[in-house]
């Protein structure tokens, strides 16, 4: 289809972007900001969205690229999925960033597609919103107003809707560098590879001495927005894992396996407080259960 007409401008600075954006109308949603157009485009073509406005972001090379800020790594919004694929600094320092951008979509839209506009979408189908959540990220925007810093657990609000005000630009991401001990993986569940996740698991485990002393754990597509897995995340605090290929223990939250692990229990509270919807691909139980086995996957994977 034909998108419905638009006026199109696009800035070459941030300050530029942000002045456009405050002088526009944008209080009734009538503005778009443009980055890689992998999600808006086809938003446009099947006009399930009609700004009278798109603010094409793509040539601000300040909110490009990924770098080493000491404590933290900052990617800017514009950082293709592919730069961060290939960024020494993400995988030395954000792995699961990388783990998840591995399994989004494929080469074509990697290259094209942006951090910043898979966080500013909020698809609770998303991989990425689940990472920023399990790893503590926070947010950077930009406006004439100035700068504000959202954490991730309090910027995706609702289906595809996020703190962002009118005229506030995503500029960057603050991935918090995790120091030793720590391990990650993405666990994704999907109908083909390359598709989008039915459900999603993000998993960070830190260890001592043998034991589990932190987990953070984010879902993808438990809920209109990402989920952070509080009682699993409890539950595996202080467990001591089972030895690979015990077996594992009971059943807990429908997980089989038989003899005791403490790891298995936990996960088998991934779902609490999630509140996944029915769709053409799967029921809400069946969701459930995806995110209990996914998130053992996950956690033992993150523990090698
Ligand atoms: C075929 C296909 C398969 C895909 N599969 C997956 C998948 O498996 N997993 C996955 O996670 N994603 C998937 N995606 C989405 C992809 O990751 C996109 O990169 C992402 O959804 C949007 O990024 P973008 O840069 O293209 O944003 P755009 O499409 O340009 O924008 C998306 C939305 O975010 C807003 N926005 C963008 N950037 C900013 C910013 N800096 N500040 C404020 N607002 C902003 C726009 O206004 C718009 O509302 C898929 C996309 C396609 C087309």
């Amino acid at each position: 289809m034909i998108p419905a007409p638009f006026d199109y401008v696009r800035p070459t600075a941030l300050d530029e972007a942000c002045r456009l954006l405050d002088d526009a109308d944008s209080g009734d949603g009538d503005v778009k900001v443009l980055a890689g157009g992998q999600s808006l485009l086809p938003l446009l073509r099947l006009r399930l969205a009609y700004p009278a406005l798109v603010v094409d972001i793509g040539r601000l090379e300040e909110l490009r690229g990924v770098h080493d800020r000491g404590d933290h790594v900052f990617a800017g919004a514009l950082t293709t999925h592919d730069e961060v694929l290939r960024s020494a600094v993400v995988r030395e320092h954000a792995p699961l960033l990388a783990l998840a951008t591995a399994t989004v979509a494929d080469p074509a839209v990697r290259h094209r597609g942006t951090l910043g506009g898979s966080l500013a979408h909020a698809d609770p189908a998303g991989d990425l919103p689940a990472v920023a959540l399990a790893l503590d990220c926070v947010l950077v925007t930009a406006s004439a107003r100035g700068a504000r810093e959202i954490p991730a657990a309090a910027f995706f609000t609702g289906y595809l809707e996020t703190a962002l005000e009118p005229g506030e630009i995503l500029a960057g991401v603050r991935v918090p560098k995790l120091g030793d001990g720590w391990g990650f993986h993405y666990e994704k569940f999907h109908r083909t590879a390359q598709a989008w996740a039915v459900v999603g698991v993000a998993a960070a485990v830190r260890t001592e001495g043998g034991s589990i002393a932190q987990a953070r754990i984010g879902l993808t597509n438990m809920g209109p927005v990402p989920v952070r897995a509080h009682a699993a995340e409890a539950a595996l605090r202080g467990a001591t894992p089972a030895p690979a290929g015990s077996g594992g223990g009971g059943s807990a939250g429908g997980l089989p396996g038989g003899g005791r692990d403490p790891v298995r229990d936990a996960c088998g509270l991934a779902d609490e407080g999630a509140s996944p919807v029915a769709d053409l691909h799967a029921k809400p139980d069946y969701r459930r259960h995806l995110a209990r086995v996914l998130t053992y996957r996950a956690v033992r994977s993150a523990l090698g």
